[in-house]
C-alpha cells in the first residue's frame, strides 16, 4: 500500500525548500522503500489567487484522507491588505483545526558544529535538546466569544476568550507524557494559574494525569518564570506542555536560543498520529526566489513526517544524520554563516544532503 503525502509548498521561500525536500524524500524513498505518493496543492497567498480563498475544500478534504501533509509556509507583503476572513494564515488556521491537529511538537535541538550560532552563550546552550508541546487547537485563539464592540460611552473594546475543557488539556498532556518516555522522562507544564482559572483547571488535570505516568516527573512553571528561564538555563527543561498562545511564544523564544529559525523543523498531529509537518519558520519574503534560503527545517520536517506518521524510524534517522554530515563538512546557508565554513545556497545544500543520504 502506498503512503499519500500532500505536499503543500505555499508561498515565498515556500517552493524553494520544498524542492529541495522532495529531493531527499525521493531518494528515502528509494533507498528505504517507503513507497511514497505525492500530490502537489496549493495554500496561503497562492490559493487565494487561484481560488479566491487561502485553502480549497478540495485540497482540505486531500489532506484529511492522506497520510500526511507536508508545508513550507505561508503569507507575504501581497496578500497583507487583505480582509482578515481570507488571509493567508487563514488557510493554516483551517487546516489545522478541520484535521484535529491539536498536538504541535516544536523541538529545539541546537546541533553541536552551530553552537556559536546562537546569541546565548555556547556553554548555556551547547547540547540544548528541547522539545516543547503546544497544544494548537484550542485556548485564546480559537475561544469564543471574541470581536471588537462598541461600549456604551462610544469606546471600542476588544475581547477574546480562554477556554479549556478538561479532555483538551488530557489529551495534550497525555501527548507530552508519551514523548517524555521517549526521551529524558521530564515534563514541565507551564501556566499562569496564579491569575487565570483556565489554567488553574489545566495544572490540576495535569497534576491527575500525572498518576498514569509515575515513571516521568512533571513539574509546574508559570509562563513568565518559564520565558526567563529559557534564556537563564535553558538545558534544564527536557519537555514543555503549554497551552495554544503560551506555547507560540515560548517555542519561538526556544528556536532563537538554538541560532536560526531556519533549521527548526515542526510537527502538528491529530488523534490518529496523521499530521501536519512544516518548518517553524514563514515564509521569508525578503529573501524569497534568491536561491539562499536555508532548506533544513524543511528537510527535517520532511525527517519528522517519516518518523511519526509513517513510523519510518531508520529512514527518518538516516535524513538527519545526513543533516548532521553536511554540518560537519562546513557548508552553511547564509543565516548559519560562520568565518571558515562554506556558503551554500538553497540547492547547493539540498544537493548536499541528498549525497549525504546517498552514503549513509
Ligand atoms: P519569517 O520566519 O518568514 O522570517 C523571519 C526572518 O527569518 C526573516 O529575516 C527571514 O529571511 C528569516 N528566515 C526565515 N526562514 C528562513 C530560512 N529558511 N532560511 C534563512 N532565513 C530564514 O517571519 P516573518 O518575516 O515574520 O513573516 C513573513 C511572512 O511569513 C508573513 O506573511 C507571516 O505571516 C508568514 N508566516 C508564516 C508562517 C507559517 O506559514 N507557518 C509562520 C510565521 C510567519
Amino acid at each position: 500500500m502506498s503512503n499519500k503525502i500532500v505536499l503543500l509548498p505555499g508561498d515565498g521561500i515556500g517552493p524553494e525548500i520544498m524542492a529541495e525536500a522532495l529531493k531527499v524524500l525521493e531518494l528515502a524513498d528509494k533507498k528505504f522503500k517507503l513507497n511514497l505518493k505525492f500530490d502537489e496543492d496549493l495554500i496561503g497567498g497562492c490559493a487565494i489567487d487561484a481560488h479566491g480563498v487561502p485553502l480549497a475544500n478540495s485540497t482540505l478534504e486531500k489532506c484529511q484522507q492522506a497520510d500526511a501533509v507536508l508545508m513550507g509556509a505561508v503569507g507575504g507583503p501581497k496578500w497583507d491588505s487583505m480582509d482578515a476572513s481570507i488571509r493567508p494564515e487563514k488557510g493554516l488556521l483551517k487546516i489545522r483545526y478541520e484535521m484535529g491537529l491539536y498536538a504541535n511538537l516544536r523541538p529545539a535541538l541546537l546541533y553541536p558544529q552551530l553552537a556559536d550560532a546562537s546569541s546565548l552563550k555556547p556553554e548555556l546552550v551547547a547540547g540544548l535538546d528541547i522539545l516543547i508541546v503546544r497544544e494548537l487547537t484550542g485556548g485564546i485563539y480559537f475561544g469564543e466569544p471574541r470581536g471588537i464592540r462598541l461600549l456604551d460611552n462610544g469606546e471600542r473594546q476588544g475581547y477574546n476568550t480562554y477556554v479549556y475543557a478538561e479532555h483538551e488539556v488530557e489529551r495534550i498532556g497525555r501527548t507530552a507524557f508519551e514523548m517524555a518516555r521517549k526521551r529524558g522522562n521530564r515534563v514541565c507544564s507551564v501556566d499562569k494559574a496564579n491569575v487565570l482559572e483556565a489554567t488553574v483547571l489545566w495544572r490540576e488535570v495535569m497534576q491527575s494525569l500525572s498518576r498514569e505516568y509515575s515513571d516521568v516527573e512533571l513539574s509546574h512553571m508559570y509562563v513568565d518564570n518559564a520565558a526567563m528561564q529559557l534564556v537563564r538555563a535553558p538545558k534544564q527543561f527536557d519537555v514543555i506542555v503549554t497551552g495554544n498562545m503560551f506555547g507560540d511564544i515560548l517555542s519561538d523564544t526556544a528556536a532563537m536560543l538554538t541560532g536560526s529559525i531556519g533549521m527548526l523543523p515542526s510537527a502538528s498531529l491529530n488523534n490518529a498520529s496523521r499530521g501536519l509537518y512544516e518548518p517553524v519558520h514563514g515564509s521569508a519574503p525578503d529573501i524569497a526566489g534568491q536561491d539562499v534560503a536555508n532548506p533544513l527545517a524543511m528537510i527535517l520536517s520532511a525527517a519528522m513526517m517519516l518518523r511519526y506518521s509513517l513510523d519510518q524510524t531508520k529512514a527518518a534517522d538516516a535524513i538527519e544524520k545526513a543533516v548532521g554530515s553536511v554540518l560537519d563538512k562546513g557548508l552553511r546557508s547564509a543565516d548559519i554563516y560562520a568565518e571558515g565554513s562554506t556558503k551554500v545556497g538553497t540547492r547547493q545544500m539540498g544537493d548536499a544532503v541528498v549525497q549525504a543520504l546517498n552514503e549513509v
